[in-house]
């Protein structure tokens, strides 16, 4: 019988977000906005050893859907060989990746072969001025490269899209266009004040009601597909036929749903974006804890889980930035390139 543990709220353990490495190689104005930042301490970031170690502790307590993402995760070194070994696990159902896809057309095949069974891109433009003013490097073209060398090696191919007033929310149809040319689905991912966010206002935010409207005057009637799910996206069909979704976590909140947590390249886990602090796993496993004695903290924690971050946001009145600059820079833990999107 498949194990489930259940947090205060009845959202089981289930959806682990495993960033491999805190850098990047774009500074996309959402996430990393500042001139400078941070890095986690190199000697902290666990081996593939130790990630392995980790995430067949979560599989144990019920884990069975696990994304990695970073900072960028074609980053790191040797990814493939990462992948292969998690994907020898049965306990895993469903291995899947974040990629900003500059580093992609010339791993996916590897990748595929290494058994990652899904695939998203974040692309936020179609335009090489916004894309450089968006992430600081003129990375386009080579970002068009992955997605056109992935998507055939990743039937069901997603692409991320945040969504900013003033920035690009005059690219939803293209957007969607570009995605069926791909047979990708696009999902449009409203702008969260998490993290890094420094430079979030609520004016900025495009709300999910507001891109539907903008869509349907385009399409004619959009549909919502209805389906039960724990996945942040809520899928909507145009009358052609053509599916995308949206991740409205800033305007409405899924957090009764959300059964994600999120273990950082040094071994911190969090249960919530939003979270002011994680569990420190790494200082344990490294102390030489039984795999029993890791998984006891890791049931007991998500046992008392109660977060309920991005709906606690909504309701706060005078709502701006979540987090100083100087508090960030004193704890990177904090931001959303460490923590993974
Ligand atoms: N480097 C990879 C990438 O670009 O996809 C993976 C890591 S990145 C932190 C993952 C995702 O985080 C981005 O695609 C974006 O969707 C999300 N993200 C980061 N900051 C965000 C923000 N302020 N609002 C909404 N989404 C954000």
């Amino acid at each position: 019988m498949a194990v489930v543990i259940l947090d205060t709220q009845q959202r089981p353990l289930r959806n682990l977000r495993v960033s491999v490495t805190d850098r990047c190689n774009l500074r996309c104005s959402y996430c990393m906005p500042e001139p400078e930042y941070v890095w986690l301490p190199r000697d902290d970031i666990l081996h593939f050893e130790e990630l392995e170690r980790l995430i067949d502790v979560f599989t144990s307590l019920g884990v069975d859907k696990v994304r990695l993402t970073g900072g960028e995760p074609l980053l790191r070194r040797d990814l493939p060989a990462l992948i292969r070994r998690l994907a020898s696990r049965s306990a895993i159902r469903d291995l899947a990746m974040t990629t900003n896809g500059v580093l992609l057309a010339p791993q996916a095949e590897s990748l595929r072969e290494a058994g990652l069974h899904r695939l998203t891109i974040s692309l936020d433009t179609l335009r090489p001025d916004r894309f450089r003013s968006l992430t600081r490097f003129d990375e386009l073209p080579r970002v068009l490269d992955g997605i056109a060398v992935a998507a055939p090696l990743f039937p069901g191919l997603k692409l991320d899209t945040v969504v900013i007033r003033g920035v690009n929310d005059d690219e939803l149809v293209d957007l969607i266009e570009f995605a069926r040319g791909h047979r990708a689905e696009v999902r449009f991912i409203e702008y969260m004040d998490v993290g890094g966010a420094t430079h979030w206002a609520m004016p900025r935010v495009l709300p999910r009601s507001e891109m539907l409207d903008r869509l349907q005057s385009h399409y004619g009637p959009v549909e919502p597909v209805l389906e039960a799910s724990s996945a942040p996206a809520d899928r909507y069909t145009l009358p052609d036929g053509t599916v995308f979704g949206i991740i409205s976590s800033t305007t409405e909140p899924f957090c009764h749903s959300c059964d994600r947590s999120r273990l950082t390249a040094d071994g911190l886990w969090y249960l919530c974006l939003y979270a002011a602090h994680g569990t420190d796993l790494r200082r344990p496993l490294r102390g030489g804890a039984t795999t029993e004695q890791l998984a006891q903290l890791v049931r007991a924690t998500w046992e008392v889980r109660s977060d309920r971050g991005a709906e606690e946001r909504l309701a706060s009145r005078d709502r701006s930035t979540l987090i100083p600059v100087d508090r960030l820079k004193r704890d990177p833990h904090l931001e959303m390139h460490t923590r993974g999107g």
